[in-house]
């Protein structure tokens, strides 16, 4: 699709080594299943089978779990901060020698474009672990008490969209608090985090201080609901958030929970045209809109509605959508053939409930998971394309007339994740971001993250920060 034609600039594939089956990473060994269930991962772009990968039960959880306890008792807790420093630092360093290899397997796991899992995924998981390698040893700094002791063992469940990096946001300040971990991937993208085990072995980690438990929904609720966990940390849709707070509600187990979002991207009439733009398809687009903070709804101030829908428009003919693998990719698949069902279900609910949808010409591939970058226009605040999280590649857009319709229509909304606004105007900036009731709020740029930065939501978007000196504050005892 698009004006201009690429010759295809595939990633080498030979990178990574794939193994047939992998087993669940307990106590620093690889171990087969008590009972022997597995699943098969695939590639999204085309469906290919890339390895075979345990199921653990709820056996298997509760090995993790004494793993943890152990590791977490006699070698985690007990070193000092300068100590677990070093093996962050390593981790990070060895991240950062096999950035190809992690990129190509985020890739082809998740079917993310190359350039997103190169360039955004691995380095921001590098740099995670670098960041929080820094707090280790300073902790009595952080504005905790003098002496701020870590909680014991984590029990992480994490999902699909951002695999490696999601691992990095719930293990760094983890490790570096002083606790021990057992970490759930999303059934349908466990290579990295498996190939994050090996790394854990290569930077001779004490066994036990890490743990991935793979497996499904099941599996998740074993290790939420084990007793031997003291705190939970959940990233994933606001449905299981709330089963996950109801179970914890009655136990001394510390949670925290970053869900879904439906945010809005403001642009004003003074905005810079071009770069609002930008900031729109990468609010929308990156990662096919699997981010829990993409800017689902475009806020337009009415009078120059048509001149940043027709600008939109020539954008997205340009945007290349296919082989995840290729580097000039912009827009990769689906992560699952059920997450397609649900942005089609969405997408055709839009339509009978009157909005017009559009979408640039474009070719899709014939096998994987595939959906066009969609432009719903003519929405209304009651349409469910307006008020559901879609979690794909579709743009609900909307109009306003006042910086203060603008606000109560952002708000509108039971989430509270992100927001973005485009104006030339600093007062306007700081008078709508006070207003904005989203825990991030972007100013003329969109989806910006750094370790040092904290994130996370208001209302049913969670509760509790990731990142920055905030992120520590979950995984310490105060
Ligand atoms: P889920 O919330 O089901 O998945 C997130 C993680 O939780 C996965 O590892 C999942 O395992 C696990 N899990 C599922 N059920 C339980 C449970 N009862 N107890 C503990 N862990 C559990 O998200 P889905 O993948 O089903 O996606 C559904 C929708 O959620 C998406 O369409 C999107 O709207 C939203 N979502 C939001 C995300 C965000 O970052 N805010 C991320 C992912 C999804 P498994 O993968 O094996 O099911």
């Amino acid at each position: 699709m698009g004006k201009f034609e690429y010759a295809p600039a595939p990633e080498s594939r030979a990178v990574v080594s794939l193994r047939e089956s992998y087993g669940l990473f307990i106590g620093g060994e690889f171990t087969p299943g008590v009972d022997g269930r597995g699943f098969k991962t695939i590639s999204p772009a085309t469906e290919e089978v890339l390895a075979e990968v345990t199921e653990a039960g709820p056996a298997d959880v509760d090995r993790a779990v004494t793993a943890a306890r152990r590791a977490y008792e006699h070698t985690w807790a007990l070193m000092p901060g300068t100590e677990r420093a070093k093996y962050l630092f390593r981790i990070a360093r060895i991240v950062q020698e096999k950035a190809r290899e992690l990129a190509v397997l985020e890739s082809l796991d998740n079917g993310k474009p190359i350039r997103e899992s190169r360039d955004v995924d691995i380095p921001l998981a590098a740099a995670h672990f670098f960041y929080y390698a820094g707090w280790a040893d300073k902790l009595e700094y952080a504005g905790y008490g003098p002496a701020p002791r870590p909680l014991g063992v984590a029990g992480q469940v994490i999902p699909w969209n951002f695999p490696l990096l999601m691992l990095a946001w719930k293990i760094a300040p983890a490790l570096a608090c002083g606790n021990t971990v057992v970490l759930k991937p999303a059934e349908t993208t466990p290579l990295t985090a498996l190939a994050f085990a090996e790394i854990c072995r290569q930077a001779d980690l004490p066994p036990g201080v890490v743990n991935i438990v793979t497996g499904a929904g099941e599996t998740g609720r074993a290790l939420v609901t084990h007793p031997g966990i003291d705190k939970v940390a959940f990233t994933g849709s606001t449905e299981v958030g709330k089963e996950i707070a109801r179970a914890c509600a009655p136990t001394r187990k510390k949670l925290t929970l970053e869900l879904g979002g439906k945010a809005a991207n403001i642009v004003f009439e003074d905005a810079p045209v071009d770069q609002a733009i930008e900031g729109i398809v990468n609010g929308i687009f990156f990662n096919q809109g699997h981010v829990c903070c993409a800017g689902s709804r475009l806020l337009v101030q009415e009078s120059v509605y048509s001149e940043v829908l027709a600008a939109l428009r020539r954008r997205l003919e340009t945007l290349r959508l296919g082989d995840p693998l290729d580097k000039n990719t912009d827009v990769g698949a689906i992560n699952s053939a059920s997450q397609l069902a649900k942005i089609r279900e969405l997408s055709q609910v839009g339509e009978a409930e009157g909005a017009q949808r559009w979408s640039p010409p474009c070719d899709l591939p014939v096998k994987g998971f595939w959906f066009p970058p969609t432009v719903f226009t003519g929405v209304s605040q009651a349409h469910r394309i307006a008020r559901e999280e879609i979690f794909g590649p579709v743009l609900s857009v909307l109009t306003f007339r006042t910086p203060a319709e603008a606000v109560e229509k952002a708000n509108n909304t039971p989430y509270g994740l992100s927001a973005g606004i485009w104006t030339d105007k600093g007062s306007l900036i700081l008078w709508m971001a006070s207003r904005l009731r989203a825990g991030v709020v972007w100013a003329n740029t969109f989806n910006k993250f750094d370790p040092t930065s904290p994130f996370g939501g208001y209302k049913e978007s969670g509760y509790g920060r990731e990142g920055g000196r905030h992120g520590l504050e979950a995984y310490l005892d105060v």
